[in-house]
């Protein structure tokens, strides 16, 4: 095994050179906003967790009481034996909250993008990506040995020359994109994706993991303007503003039906445990009935980004662009000994170049604290 490990450690050591080498830091969540890592006490800006809802009560009194009655596990994938009715409940409230004919619940997202898209998109067909779209997206359509085409980021005009360009000669298209982008926090032009697909008998598949709970009144990025986006294959995920773990696809019956025939990613792994179902649950009545709670994120961010001098964002998703990733590193450490985790963002998260800072915002951040960050990112980290 010598050889494996040398290999192995040669490209380590690359990756150290570079500042591009990650780690495990233990942190240890306390409320879904402090966290506690190196000894040290921080308000974290890097959570997905954008309700706080991993910390809710009524959350976990749900994930608790299901465990108590049904176990930890589901047993087996839900086509044997694992098809617990928590899941029936779940999916229809999923369903419900997209306004679609049927849903279908993964085990993450990574497992629903690489199970999705290759159950509807084989070989001979085309798949149009924006360049950003997420690791998972990027996942599924290269399992499918579909072609792939890019467009520039949030360029419809561009995404409508090369669908005109290349779908005549597929038999079957399929249009990807994230929703809300999570290292950007900009949101897809998805009433033109939605209409150049309709046009072009493309099939729109948008991943919504950011969108969910969020924005749109918490029903996500396709219901922030009226009449909603048609999107036909909505998914997302239960493990961001929801504070799961899990995640969706909220699609036609018959494209639903499919999946639970086709879908690898579904058919050949285990249903989530009872207690992830029963957050989900308790956690969309949540996202469903307090339009208050899903206001705040975004209102969060942009009370910073008015603090900060920076452009009022389109979601609770700010980054703060620092080319370098030693510059990202460095004020990422310098705002950690004020108190703020904010980590850095680097290749191959992001593109080349484009090492950033990321902040999210948090239905609980206190505001004195959002304006000691803003003013601290103002003069030392832009300094102006
Ligand atoms: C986080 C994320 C995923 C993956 O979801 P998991 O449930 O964490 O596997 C998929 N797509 C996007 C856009 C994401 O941000």
């Amino acid at each position: 095994m010598q050889s494996l490990d040398n290999f192995i450690s040669g490209k380590l050591a690359k990756l150290e050179a570079a500042s591009l080498r990650r780690t495990l830091v233990d942190t240890f969540r306390e409320d879904g906003i402090w966290v506690t890592r190196g000894g040290r006490r921080l308000l974290s800006f890097c959570c997905n967790d954008y309700l706080n809802l991993s910390q809710h009560d009524a959350v976990k009194t749900a994930a608790i009481e299901a465990t108590r009655k049904y176990g930890v596990g589901s047993g087996a994938s839900r086509l044997v034996t694992g098809n617990h009715p928590l899941f029936a409940e779940l999916e229809a409230r999923l369903a419900r909250l997209k306004g679609t004919e049927a849903a279908i619940v993964f085990g993450s997202g990574y497992l629903a993008n690489t199970g999705i898209i290759p159950a509807l998109i084989g070989k001979d067909d085309l798949i149009l990506m924006d360049e950003l779209n997420h690791a998972c997206l990027w996942g599924g359509s290269r399992m499918s040995r579909a072609k792939i085409v890019t467009f520039p980021h949030a360029d419809a005009a561009m995404a409508r020359k090369l669908l005109a360009k290349h779908r005549a000669s597929h038999p079957h298209a399929m249009i990807a994109t994230d929703g809300v982008f999570s290292m950007d926090g900009d949101i897809a032009p998805l009433r033109a994706l939605s209409d150049m697909a309709k046009e072009y008998d493309a099939w729109f598949l948008v991943d919504d993991a950011h969108g969910l709970g969020v924005v749109g009144g918490g029903r996500g990025s396709a219901f922030i303007e009226n009449p909603p986006v048609e999107i036909p294959l909505q998914m997302g995920t239960l493990s961001k503003a929801a504070g799961g773990y899990g995640a969706y696809l909220c699609a036609s019956r018959p494209v639903i039906d499919w999946m639970h025939n086709r879908s690898r990613t579904f058919v050949y792994s285990t249903g989530l445990p009872p207690a992830s179902a029963a957050a989900a649950i308790a956690a969309l009545e949540l996202i469903e009935t307090d339009k208050a709670l899903t206001a705040k994120p975004v209102q969060k961010a942009r009370a910073f980004t008015k603090s900060a001098g920076l452009p009022e964002p389109m979601t609770n998703i700010v980054p703060i662009m620092l080319g370098e990733e030693k510059r990202a590193l460095r004020a990422s450490e310098m705002l950690a000994e004020e108190g703020f985790l904010v980590v850095a963002i680097r290749p191959p998260t992001v593109p080349a170049g484009t090492a950033r800072l990321r902040m999210t915002f948090t239905a609980g951040h206190p505001d004195a604290e959002i304006e000691r960050l803003a003013h601290l990112v103002r003069s030392r980290v832009l300094g102006n």
